[in-house]
């Protein structure tokens, strides 16, 4: 418990870094992925906690350096609600951290800070600026002649068998894992500290994750590198897959190609924590892009309502707001075509996928190939409607809740 004589210590693995204008972000070294954002007068109310001043002797420092006319008992309030638990003081605990890596659960790290380095280093030369923008620029440029000089999709689909099904999975497995490897290395190049490289599960699904927290201290070009870093990698396996395609002319190689793009063309999406949203977030310097959306959304509600008697009409408002509108409207627009046009494949998957199971364990003789390959396919649509419904559902009856 604080009182006005505790005496605290920022800890010596706390760095609070500029971020923007007025706005700071606190790394703390020590555990992955923490980083809060706070303003200058949060900074100072920090640094006043060098182990020397006791929480009354900087709330009279405080007012007097800030011009406020705070009460020991406000900043004991304010210390108990945004700081404590993360690690900033020495002797804290890191409970309120959990919380905040909320969106990736289970996780665990698969190769340490040290290994993840060591791999890294041979490819930070891919991340210099220049060397970045044109490989980038060649890679979508080879890869988009080879997928435009495709006929016909389905013979490819056809030529999928089980040695090209067993090799797609271990190239996709690669390059997931060079993704990572890929944010790691832009980080080292610009000169922030590499994470670790982890595996955990987000909205249901297992995912790697590179730990780039320390790309925050980055300038914004810089982070955007890191941020596409991972995608960059996949479009460069992809490309040395579409010349091997031109050059050979085999049909596996665009099997390879197309499963590394799918990884790549999921990671685009913005609307969700991939990499595409923290693109987004850091190309418009609006960091929290999700939340701040859903405050705008609530914002122009009670507007509309006339709970509140004004909009602020700023342009990142405005953003804000038509973000908001368009994500909700993707899901509710993928909900309701799967209703209406795929009714038979939501309705019916439980039965489906008991028969599946049922065809595999019972009447093994009549599954082929071809019969496990499309059934998994016509699978992959269900599940996603079930998950978005079940966690739009899920949302709505925790804010009905509270
Ligand atoms: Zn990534």
């Amino acid at each position: 418990m604080l009182d006005k004589d505790t005496i605290l210590t920022v800890s010596n693995e706390v760095e609070i870094v500029n971020y923007k204008d007025k706005s700071y972000v606190v790394c703390i070294d020590s555990s992955e992925e923490v980083k809060l954002n706070i303003n200058s007068f949060s900074k100072d109310l920090l640094e006043a906690f060098n182990g020397n001043l006791t929480i009354e002797e900087v709330t009279y420092h405080i007012n007097e350096k800030t011009d406020v006319s705070l009460k020991v008992d406000d900043v004991i309030e304010l210390l108990n609600s945004k700081f404590l638990g993360y690690g900033i003081f020495t002797n804290d605990d890191t409970s309120k951290i959990s919380e905040k890596a909320i969106f990736l659960k289970l996780r665990f790290t698969l190769l340490n800070k040290a290994i993840v380095r060591a791999i890294s280093i041979p490819f930070t030369f891919l991340f210099g600026e220049t060397i970045f923008l044109t490989t980038l620029i060649l890679n979508i440029f080879v890869i988009s002649y080879t997928i435009g000089s495709v006929v016909n999709f389905d013979l490819i689909t056809d030529s999928i068998n089980p040695k090209t099904v067993l090799y797609s999975s271990i190239i996709f497995f690669i390059t997931i894992l060079l993704h990572e490897i890929g944010h790691a290395a832009a980080c080292i190049k610009h000169g922030a500290k590499n994470g670790s490289i982890g595996f955990g599960f987000y909205l249901f699904h297992p995912v790697f994750y590179a730990d780039v927290s320390d790309a925050w201290r980055l300038k914004r070009k810089e982070r955007l590198i890191v941020d596409s870093g991972g995608m960059f990698i996949q479009s460069l396996v992809a490309n040395i897959l579409c010349i091997l395609f031109l050059y050979t002319k085999s049909h596996d190689y665009l099997i390879y190609t197309l499963t590394v793009l799918s990884g790549l063309i999921v990671n685009l999406n913005p609307f969700l924590r991939y990499d595409g949203y923290w693109i987004l977030s850091d190309a418009l310097n609006i960091a929290n892009l999700r939340q701040k959306s859903k405050i705008a959304l609530r914002e122009f509600y009670r507007f509309v309502t006339k709970q509140a008697p004004s909009l602020s009409t700023n342009t990142t408002n405005i953003f804000l707001l038509t973000y908001g509108v368009l994500s909700i409207c993707m899901i509710a627009i993928f909900l309701i075509y799967m209703l209406f046009n795929k009714e038979n494949n939501v309705f019916l998957f439980p039965l489906n996928v008991f028969h599946f199971v049922k065809n595999i364990i019972i009447n093994s003789s009549v599954v082929c190939f071809a019969y496990v390959k499309q059934s998994i396919f016509s699978f992959i649509l269900p599940i996603t409607f079930y998950v978005l419904l079940w966690k739009t559902l899920k949302n709505q009856f925790l804010k009905w809740r509270n």
